[in-house]
């Protein structure tokens, strides 16, 4: 009896596995029409590849090019996201130091990135500025960068100030371009803005609203953003504790990014700070994970973004469980390349695959010859450089090896031959 139920239930066992082979096979025979082609691209890959998709025109798609620390490093940079739209406009928020790489990697016309909101001006968040400025001009950009940034409680402490200062800094590279490259992307336009502002308007335009409102920070000055589009919301808070006005004005927000700091005692025993100085800046300079979960579980974004501390295989589990002591919604922990799209009904989280090794982008606009813009004057004006070439020293003219003049003199000919027309070689004096 025993052994005849052992059997039945083997029996059973037997069928049952065999009936559910056949279910899957059913299921599987009925999907086949959809099965991934051998020769087809795949139609929906879990990785985003830049340039290859199309943004739907109720779409937002969010990438962190800098996710870091003010420490760098070559696995992050620091604090760096674009947001693009699917009326065609580009923001970047903060350009942390590293970023500009990331930026390029992703291999956008730079006419498309002359758009960048500062929300306050440690190293970490505007430290890529001078390389999208120039760089950005050297890789194509023919308008000028416009860069909207806090003023502060004395003019040295605000947005203005730092770039007008890092303008200067680059006199000598300025300088040094005038009569060699199109000088219009060289010209920077600063739009400064009260840091008191409580869901200030301070860009509007093409249907995006940004508004700003107070973080706090180190000094009076810092701010966090929100960026409002097609009924779509994007919050970026830059540095901040947590305060009253995030809380207020990042309500009914998608995507809402906020800092999320190392957990102090990673502070401690991977950044070397004394545990004074890890409890001081880790909890009341910067916003602790515990208390970033209380944030977001207050103001219950569809999509929680933490950034601002290193993402590594031994520190992430700590910032996570921290956060889950306060939090338990939707939680991206954010790192470099990853990407989120955005629509109404929808929010996908991937990584983007980058090319490294890049060149410049395809350009958005017509280039002109050296010294061949008919409002040069004012660009090198902006640039606060001369409108004509600064020359050579007699002394440092001397010193040129005339014996390359001879191949050098073939390359002339060869371009000249090459793309039929005259390039008469400037003949050592
Ligand atoms: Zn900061
Ligand atoms: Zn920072």
């Amino acid at each position: 009896m025993n052994m005849m139920n052992f059997k039945n239930n083997r029996a059973i066992t037997f069928l049952a596995g065999f009936g559910a082979c056949l279910a899957v096979l059913l299921v599987m025979g009925a999907k086949s029409p959809e099965a991934p082609s051998p020769v087809k691209p795949a139609s929906d890959r879990d990785v985003y590849y830049p340039n290859t998709e199309a943004l739907g025109k109720d779409e937002m798609r969010v990438i962190a090019c800098g996710t870091g620390m003010p420490t760098t490093r070559a696995a992050q940079a620091a604090a760096c996201f674009l947001v693009e739209l699917g009326n065609g406009d580009k923001f970047i928020f903060d350009v942390g130091t590293g970023s500009a790489e990331r930026i390029s990697s992703l291999q956008i016309p730079y006419d498309y990135l002359d758009k960048i909101f500062v929300g306050h001006l440690h190293a970490d968040h505007i430290g890529s500025l001078a390389e999208i400025f120039i760089g950005g001009a050297l890789m194509g950009r023919q308008k000028p960068l416009r860069i909207w940034g806090p003023n502060s409680t004395v003019p040295e402490l605000g947005t203005a100030y730092a770039v007008q200062k890092m303008k200067e800094m680059y006199t000598w590279d300025l300088a040094g371009r005038v009569g060699l490259v199109d000088f219009r992307g060289y010209s920077l336009e600063v739009n400064e803005f009260d840091y008191k502002g409580e869901n200030a308007v301070i860009y509007e335009d093409n249907g995006v609203t940004v508004r700003s409102f107070p973080a706090i920070h180190s000094l009076d000055g810092p701010v966090s953003f929100s960026l409002e589009w097609n009924g779509l919301k994007f919050v970026f808070g830059s540095d901040t504790y947590p305060n009253k006005w995030f809380i207020e004005y990042a309500k009914d927000a998608d995507l809402v990014v906020h800092e999320c700091f190392v957990a102090a005692p990673d502070l401690v025993r991977k950044m070397r700070f004394t545990p004074e100085q890890a409890l001081l800046v880790g909890t009341q300079i910067h916003t602790a994970p515990e208390a970033f979960g209380k944030v977001m579980e207050t103001i219950k974004p569809r999509m929680a973004v933490a950034y601002h501390f290193f993402k590594d295989f031994d520190t992430t589990a700590s910032v996570n469980d921290r956060i889950r002591t306060t939090y338990d919604g939707p939680l991206s922990l954010a790192e470099d390349f990853m990407v989120w799209n955005i629509t109404k009904d929808d929010i996908r989280v991937r990584m983007a695959v980058v090319e490294e090794a890049t060149w410049a982008p395809p350009l958005a606009g017509k280039p002109q010859p050296p010294g061949g813009d008919p409002d040069r004057e004012k660009f090198s004006k902006d640039a606060g450089v001369p409108v004509e070439a600064i020359k050579y020293s007699d002394f440092i003219i001397g010193g040129r090896w005339g014996e390359v003049d001879e191949v050098l003199r073939g390359v002339y000919k060869e371009a000249s031959e090459a793309l039929g027309q005259e390039f008469p070689y400037p003949e050592s004096k």
